[in-house]
């Protein structure tokens, strides 16, 4: 077996030059598994994807809820997931993630039925030696469905590159799970004058394609592979409003969404820019960054928006139960 294995691998090594093409048609419509010195060495098949075909993006608004490191104790954060549990509708409900700390995923994934269970990191190695990292490979064993990647708190606090994020992203797609990746600049400044707020806004927009560039890189034939259908979450988060108490205005977050949605509808859709690949992108792209019960009714309306992460409401009952209902 292991001999067939090798056979395979040598194989393709000595025929990847003259096998160009069609290697990349094999990477674009299977899940190829790729070693280090990039030789095709399997097709994987995730277990937990899903076989829809395209769809436009205005499905279901999606609500991830960031516990970030809250809540202290197991029971706490038992209690708050089946508060968030009471909250979501039978009929007509948004899809509600909530991404607990790592030590509380189990106990919370127990009790939530209509909630999908959500992480907020996933070390790209599989298992290992890979001190105090969690991997993918736990997380699904978990039944974790979407990993949070390249928060900007993990940016900042942690030392995460875009090459970190970029390993991070390419392995939890390729294991199946639902990636929302998270990008937005760092500061943005404040201008009455339209002149300043466009050339500030240009500036944003270029921090944010230059992020896009470098964390999905190399996954465009995860992204096409007809089993990872609406895989990729893009939450764009700009890091003044997080935390901060005041949101961008739904009117600047939108801008930037569609933007965005242009950048992954020229770089991932099937179709590329044409007309039919312009009506659908398998890409959502979601806000977030101060969120909370009162503004969600402003951002709500907006059907370019295609959800929201949310961080310090995702706390708190009456804020939560307002986005989730909104
Ligand atoms: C976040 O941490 O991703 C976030 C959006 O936080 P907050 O809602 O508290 O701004």
């Amino acid at each position: 077996m292991v001999g067939i294995f090798n056979l395979f691998r040598i194989c393709f090594r000595q025929k990847l030059a003259s096998f160009g093409n069609l290697f990349q048609k094999i990477r674009l419509f299977n899940l190829a598994i790729i070693d280090d010195s990039n030789c095709l060495v399997g097709v994987e098949i995730p277990e937990e994807s899903t076989t829809n075909n395209l769809q436009p993006t205005t499905m279901k608004k999606l609500i991830v809820f960031n516990w970030k490191s809250n809540p202290h104790n197991a029971a706490s954060a038992i209690k708050l997931a089946q508060l968030v549990e009471k909250s979501i509708p039978k009929k007509n409900a948004p899809e509600v993630v909530i991404a607990p700390p790592f030590i509380f995923l189990e106990d919370v994934g127990k009790v939530i039925k209509k909630a999908a269970l959500g992480s907020q990191d996933a070390f790209w190695g599989d298992v290992g030696s890979y001190t105090g990292e969690i991997s993918w490979h736990q997380e699904k064993h978990l039944k974790v469905k979407y990993v949070i990647v390249g928060h900007s708190e993990r940016r900042k606090y942690l030392g995460e590159t875009d090459e970190m994020i970029n390993k991070k992203v390419l392995a939890a797609l390729k294991a199946g799970l639902k990636v929302v990746l998270c990008v937005g600049e760092p500061s943005r400044a404040a201008a009455r004058e339209l002149r300043i707020k466009n050339a500030e806004l240009r500036k944003a927009k270029n921090y944010v394609r230059k992020q896009l560039e470098k964390d999905l890189k190399n996954s465009k034939f995860l992204i096409l592979n007809s089993k990872l259908r609406n895989h990729l979450v893009i939450a764009y988060e700009p890091i003044w409003a997080i935390g901060a108490g005041h949101s961008d205005t739904p009117q600047d977050a939108v801008e930037m969404i569609k933007y965005i949605k242009e950048f992954s509808i020229s770089n991932f859709s099937p179709y590329g820019g044409s007309p039919e690949g312009r009506q659908f992108s398998n890409i959502k792209v979601i806000y977030g960054g101060s969120v909370d019960g009162k503004n969600i009714k402003n951002f709500i309306q907006y059907k370019e928006i295609d959800g929201f992460l949310v961080g310090n409401a995702s706390l708190k009952q009456k804020e939560f139960d307002r986005i989730i209902k909104a």
